[in-house]
């Protein structure tokens, strides 16, 4: 049972709400801010997984057909070394040479040139169509060194059908093992674009392919002056060559796009391809998805907030409207002094609290003397005047805050000392006398002396010794304020009970010349 109403309690305290309203905010903040952050690694995971299916996927395909190009080149340099080659007629010789060679979709030309340079063999035309490449840098290679092997050639321009094309050529031997020309196949740079197009990489995506030297062989969107541009010394293409397949994010040397690489070798072919995603694409739709998201919770963080002082502060208005009711349930509305309820109050706590062992108490009771006569002479509202005074006369005759001054009736008012002895409450009581004689309503015609009261005391021990009930302190006072009234008002009567029996003390007081 006392948990729950803790609990209650803690729920209606404006401290919780207000404490409640912030951290609640913070709690939301800091799970969407996860919830974002774990959408943003997912946007990533799916970019990193599409670059390395697109790169397996345009590896193969360019290394197929590169390999294919180079079989059928590997064909045609065994097939040269036939002896009996030289008597065929220029079909049969053509056809047994290149074979299906020259049906390959994305092959431009296969040739082949003899030690100077010149085209002897055409793969696609007899006699030969005309050219000599003595000069290109494939074929000075082929010459320079001995043994086979492909060779890839950088981005050229074709001079026989002018098409952009890469040179791909092996070695031709003759019998002797000197250099006898070269058989070459081109690969038309298109091929790439057509392979490239049925990809979707976005407005910012990219797709190369380098030669290990740096020069770029392709660039898809393709862009002229991207043609045969060389890359090498630049960070990111050293760090194709250093690692040789991976990822990794970087900003391109080339317009300072920042860019997802995902790059590998092609085959065994010295080829560096790349697929580069936008990061600025890889995040948008989490861009969008996180400004929404963020928008509704600050909304809601702020509305929860909001609400939260809201509430805390209406608890707060209603915590403090209780406290000035119950302060107002205690309080004489007409002099602000302690009223009777609090008198009785402060009478039973005497019993109950234990730390007043070791003392005693003294009461007062106060009552205006022929009050009724100021309210016939002069009104009630001068009554209230008077009630006003009198409180103000009594506050004034106390000097401690424990002591309490409440009224207690119509004009009876009651002082209640902690720790007063008889002589204490008998000089109090005289202060009251000599105040209450100081007393007057110029406005009304009452002059210093016309108000009097008269006060009873009564005092009692320790609350855990003496016999006596709280309650019937206020007997013993009220009785000798009777007295004092009896014996002509004006004056303090005071009850010894020592003595046994009732005794009582005037401690007269009277008005000097009254
Ligand atoms: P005594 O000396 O015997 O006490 O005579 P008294 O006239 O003071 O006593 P009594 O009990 O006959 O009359 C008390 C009067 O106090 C009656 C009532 O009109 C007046 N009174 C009580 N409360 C108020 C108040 O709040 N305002 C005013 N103006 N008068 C009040
Ligand atoms: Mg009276
Ligand atoms: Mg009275």
């Amino acid at each position: 049972m006392v948990l729950p109403r803790r609990f209650a309690r803690r729920f209606r305290s404006a401290r919780t709400w207000i404490l409640f309203g912030i951290l609640a905010p913070v709690g939301m903040l800091v799970v969407s801010a996860i919830m974002l952050l774990d959408l943003r690694k997912d946007a990533w995971d799916k970019a990193e997984q599409t670059s390395q299916n697109l790169l397996q996927i345009i590896e193969r395909d360019i290394a197929r057909n590169i390999e294919i190009i180079d079989l059928s080149l590997q064909g045609v340099t065994e097939n040269l070394k036939l002896p009996a080659l030289a008597d065929l007629s220029p079909e049969l010789r053509q056809l047994i040479l290149f074979d299906r060679a020259i049906s390959a979709q994305d092959m431009g030309v296969i040739l082949v040139l003899d030690e100077r340079g010149d085209s002897i063999l055409d793969g696609h035309a007899i006699p030969a169509r005309h050219t000599n490449n003595v000069d290109r840098d494939y074929f000075k290679a082929h010459k320079a060194r001995g043994g086979g092997g492909l060779l890839i050639s950088q981005p050229l321009m074709s001079r026989l059908t002018g098409a952009r094309v890469m040179v791909l050529s092996q070695r031709v031997d003759k019998p002797d093992g000197s250099f006898g020309g070269v058989v070459l196949g081109t690969l038309k740079l298109s091929y790439f674009t057509r392979l490239f197009d049925r990809l979707g990489l976005g407005r910012d995506g990219a797709i190369n392919l380098y030669l290990h030297d740096g020069t770029r062989v392709m660039r898809y969107p393709n862009r002229d002056s991207d043609f045969g541009t060389s890359l090498a010394g630049t960070a990111n293409f050293e760090r194709f060559v250093r690692e040789g397949s991976g990822s990794f994010v970087g900003t391109s040397s080339l317009d300072g796009v920042d860019r997802h690489y995902a790059f590998t070798q092609v085959g065994t072919l010295p080829l560096i391809l790349n697929v580069a995603l936008a990061v600025n694409e890889i995040e948008a739709e989490w861009r969008a998805k996180a400004i929404v998201i963020t928008a509704i919770v600050v909304a809601l963080c702020g509305l929860t907030v909001c609400l939260s002082l809201l509430f805390g502060r209406e608890l707060e208005r209603r915590g403090a409207m209780q406290v000035e009711l119950a302060r107002q349930s205690l309080t004489d509305a007409l002099t602000g002094l302690p009223n009777r309820r609090r008198f009785e109050e402060a009478l039973t706590a005497l019993r109950g609290d234990a730390g007043h062992a070791a003392r005693h108490f003294a009461l007062l009771v106060i009552d205006a003397d022929h009050f009724k006569r100021f309210n016939d002479r002069h009104g009630h509202a001068v009554g209230d005047e008077v009630l006003r005074g009198l409180a103000r006369c009594l506050l004034e005759s106390i000097h401690r805050p424990v002591d309490l001054v409440c009224r207690v009736g119509g004009e009876e008012f009651a002082i209640l000392l902690q720790d007063g002895d008889e002589d204490e409450a008998l000089r109090i009581a005289e202060r009251v006398h000599a105040r209450v004689a100081l007393l007057a309503v110029e406005a009304a015609g009452i002059e210093p002396g016309s108000v009097t009261v008269s006060i009873g005391v009564a005092t009692m021990g320790a609350p855990a010794t003496d016999p006596l009930a709280p309650s019937d302190l206020f007997s013993l006072a009220d009785a000798a304020l009777y007295e004092a009234k009896a014996n002509g008002r004006n004056q303090t009567r005071f009850v010894e009970r020592r003595r046994g029996v009732v005794d009582r003390r005037q401690a007269s007081f009277r008005l000097a010349g009254a």
